[in-house]
């Protein structure tokens, strides 16, 4: 829309200023009146499009709407899955509300597979008897989220959003260009969540800078019945140089078949040689299958510098919240997700009032980071300690082989809580691993990294 379209903030009354649109809009009104931040907004609720109904943007969208807010939920694609692994921890069942019919496979044995091919049993001794890795398909978990978004009020949207037009002054509001079937259409809001992933639009208008980004291959592979037995509740990660210089591999069961992949940041031209790596460390377990899908997606490596300007604010991979050394991404997604519609409902006070970027960065960012923070730096650390060379990740297959880590591992990664230990046996664990490190001569080097 022309600037020449939208009436000068500074002809109308001080915090009730407003905009005309000339193209017909899919969505009332076509005028809105936007107040400053704290005010009241008069006769109506807080508009909010959420942009992008993964995870991240049903959550945050069922959170908006459960508050009160009149929201908007973009998606491009309704039917299409996005490429993902779709292991999940096993608090978010509880946390989320997950119903249990939509869990493909109890993951109950994970196998880390060292360079050397010395595999360490992950999970079956350290494991507890109620204890597993649910895995989902992507699209069965994001219709049912964006189904209940629904439910709570919020407004699906099926449209790929092409243009945002940032407002001119403080008092104008968002204007969401977004096409259906070929057909352009436009939505006026006050404020905006960009949760449209690791290639975001909504991160590009507001200029909130790039992030690194590993890249992930992984290809469907259908396999005879005997040899998907083996892997009906098995998840396999390798590492080693010939499957990933910085990153692992993976086997993990899906429905009815199993997702072979791999990630890199630092050689993503080289990626389908690492993924012919894979395949033939596990030649003999996939013979006979047929490669059903072959996907590849960008994988945040950390948060965005800008991850909230204006009225808008980013959440999930758009903001870069993926963990390095699991490259886990699901519960963050929708965690930061509900978390910035949460946010928004308590600045708002449930929808009555218009917000700011102060409210955004207050009630959402800095808990986020509180809360985070030190999570992600810390598997940042793992990651550079033990992906780096063979001999680290021999070090690393050692260390799992140890259940008191297993179990330590487990804890913080199923329950998204740092694990409570025994101070005797994280004594020995530290030992232990320093000991698997120095074998390896990099323990100094890493540690020097590690600045929290
Ligand atoms: C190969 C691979 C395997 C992975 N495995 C796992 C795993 O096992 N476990 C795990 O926890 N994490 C895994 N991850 C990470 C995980 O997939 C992401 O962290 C997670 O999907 C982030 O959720 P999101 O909602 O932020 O973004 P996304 O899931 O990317 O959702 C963004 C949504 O926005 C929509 N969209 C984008 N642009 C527009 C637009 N312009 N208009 C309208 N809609 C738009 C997209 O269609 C999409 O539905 C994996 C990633 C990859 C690449």
């Amino acid at each position: 829309m022309a600037a020449s379209q939208i009436q000068n903030p500074l002809q109308n009354p001080l915090y009730q200023l407003s905009i005309r649109k000339t193209r017909p809009c899919l969505h009332k009104p076509h005028y809105l009146t936007i107040n400053a931040a704290g005010h009241h907004l008069s006769g109506r609720k807080l508009r909010v499009a959420v942009i992008g109904g993964g995870p991240a943007g049903s959550s945050a969208a069922e959170a908006l709407a459960s508050g009160g807010i009149e929201t908007f939920l973009f998606e491009r694609s309704t039917s299409t899955a996005k490429p993902c692994g779709g292991a999940i921890p096993l608090c978010m069942i509880d946390e989320f509300s997950i119903p249990l019919h939509l869990i493909d496979r109890h993951v109950t044995k994970m196998k880390i597979i060292s360079p050397s091919n010395l595999a360490v049993d992950f999970g079956s001794k350290s494991l507890r008897s109620h204890e597993y890795i649910p895995m989902l398909r992507r699209e069965v978990l994001d219709s049912f989220l964006r189904t209940r978004a629904q439910s709570a009020g919020a407004q699906l949207i099926p449209s790929l959003v092409t243009h945002l037009e940032i407002p001119s002054s403080y008092f104008s509001p968002y204007i969401i260009h977004h096409s259906i079937n070929n057909s352009r259409k436009t939505l006026a809001v006050d404020a905006i969540i960009g949760a449209d992933g690791a290639n975001s639009k909504v991160a590009k208008f507001i200029k909130a800078g790039n992030y690194t980004c590993a890249i992930a291959f992984q290809e469907r592979i259908r396999l005879p019945d005997e040899k998907m037995e083996y892997y009906q509740n098995l998840a396999e990660m390798y590492v080693g140089d010939d499957v990933s210089p910085d990153f692992y591999a993976w086997v993990f069961p899906k429905c009815d078949h199993v997702a072979v992949g791999t990630g890199t940041v630092c050689a993503k031209q080289d990626i389908k040689l690492y993924q012919r790596g894979i395949k033939e460390r596990v030649k003999s377990k996939i013979n006979g299958g047929k490669v059903i899908k072959v996907e590849a997606h960008p994988i945040p490596e950390h948060p965005r510098p800008v991850r909230v300007r204006g009225r808008v604010a980013l959440v999930g991979d758009a903001a870069g919240y993926v963990t390095k050394c699991s490259g886990e991404g699901i519960y963050f997604a929708a965690k930061s997700g509900r978390m910035c519609g949460e946010a928004i409902v308590r600045a708002s006070d449930g929808g009555e009032l218009m917000i700011g970027e102060d409210d955004l960065k207050r009630e959402y960012l800095m808990e986020w980071d509180k809360k985070y923070v030190s999570t992600f730096r810390f598997l940042d650390l793992l990651q550079r300690v033990f992906y780096g060379s063979n001999v680290a990740r021999e070090a690393l297959v050692e260390v799992c082989g140890n259940e008191y880590v297993q179990r330590m591992t487990f804890d913080s990664y199923l329950y998204k809580k740092l694990a409570k230990g025994d101070r005797w046996e994280d004594l020995k664990m530290v030992f232990g691993t320093i000991g698997s490190l120095m074998r390896c001569k990099i323990v100094g080097r890493e540690m020097e990294a590690f600045k929290l």
